[in-house]
């Protein structure tokens, strides 16, 4: 297989595997935090807790759509 094939499959996984998700403060329902997870790892909804600059504490962030 020549090298740039590999290249482009390997970039297709990352972005299967990888999804973007948004954690929202449980409390005030700020949505705080962008990031990516596993899929493979948490097909169930992400729960954790972080820092709230609105609530000014950590408090339970959940991911949403
Ligand atoms: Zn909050």
């Amino acid at each position: 297989m020549p090298k740039k094939d590999k290249c482009i499959i390997k970039k297709l996984e990352v972005e299967v595997v990888r999804v973007k998700i948004t954690l929202a403060c449980t409390e005030c329902k700020q949505r705080n935090y962008n990031t990516t997870k596993e899929k493979k790892n948490h097909p169930e909804r992400l729960e954790t807790s972080k820092y709230c600059r609105f609530c000014r504490k950590h408090t339970v962030h959940k991911e949403t759509k």
